[in-house]
């Protein structure tokens, strides 16, 4: 009896379903030949739906002067930019002071750059700088070095120049000749490796300069994630003078320089 019951129910609800699923393949089907319009329409229309409600939205625009203008230095000078796209300017000058033994930096730099090298060091971190200011000229030198080992293990000479470009700035290229630009790591990174090496990122006395560089106007000018804006490998150890207010703006936001001067100039 209850397989009757069970088998008469099945049936009844396979036959619901094919009922109701013939009738809206009957409806679908008569709409079918209507459908390519039909259908068009609310497509159409969703989005003229959407555009007034977008009004509303856009016209929040004049609630964009309460926000807080960004921040730049006074003197604008120190916002240069120098990247593979755009070279120093072949009538700039430099005011060199001394930072730390041979190196020098530009005087709108030096000063804050000598400030937070002591800042560190009362930190606890011994900082060393190994570039700072560069002439066009000396960039030449150390490009050609740096094709010179390529052409050595066989490269082209079209291939040795653009790999030696992935480390070494092409001459008018280098941010260094701006004066604003250093080289940093600490003592002990230094005596251990001797070189600039990605891996100065997981030293304590990096992950300081990164929380502290803007308090002094340095940026981390070439951060891992933007690379394809700044066209310069990750550099832990690069850091560019813009001044305080720009500096703290851009680390805050964790932009690079070209994304700063792009907003700055809307
Ligand atoms: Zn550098």
């Amino acid at each position: 009896m209850k397989k009757h019951n069970v088998t008469a129910l099945l049936l009844a609800l396979i036959l619901l379903i094919t009922a109701s699923a013939c009738s809206n393949g009957d409806e679908g089907s008569k709409d079918l030949p209507q459908s390519g319009t039909v259908v068009l329409e609310p497509i159409e229309e969703e989005p003229a739906d959407e555009d007034p409600g977008d009004i509303p939205q856009s016209s929040s625009v004049p609630e964009e002067p309460e926000k807080e203008p960004v921040p730049k230095p006074e003197d604008e000078s120190v916002l240069i930019l120098v990247n593979p796209w755009n070279y120093i300017p072949e009538n700039h000058t430099v005011e060199l002071e001394t930072v730390q033994g041979k190196y020098q930096l530009d005087k709108k730099a030096a000063e804050s750059a000598r400030n937070l090298v002591a800042a560190a060091k009362e930190a606890g971190f011994n900082m060393a700088l190994c570039s700072a200011y560069r002439t066009v000229a000396k960039s030449a030198e150390l490009y050609q070095r740096k094709v010179n080992e390529f052409l050595n293990y066989g490269y082209s000479e079209e291939d040795a120049m653009i790999e030696a470009a992935k480390w070494v700035a092409p001459p008018g290229t280098s941010e260094h000749h701006t004066g604003l630009a250093m080289d940093l790591v600490s003592t002990d990174y230094w005596n251990y490796y001797s070189d600039l090496e990605h891996d100065y990122e997981n030293f304590d006395s990096f992950k300081w300069l990164y929380e502290h560089c803007a308090e002094f106007g340095f940026i981390l000018r070439y951060p891992k994630d933007k690379q394809d804006i700044t066209g310069i490998t990750y550099e832990p150890w690069h850091y560019r003078y813009v001044g305080v207010e720009a500096a703290e703006y851009i680390m805050e936001n964790g932009l690079c320089l070209e994304e700063y001067l792009e907003i700055i100039a809307e």
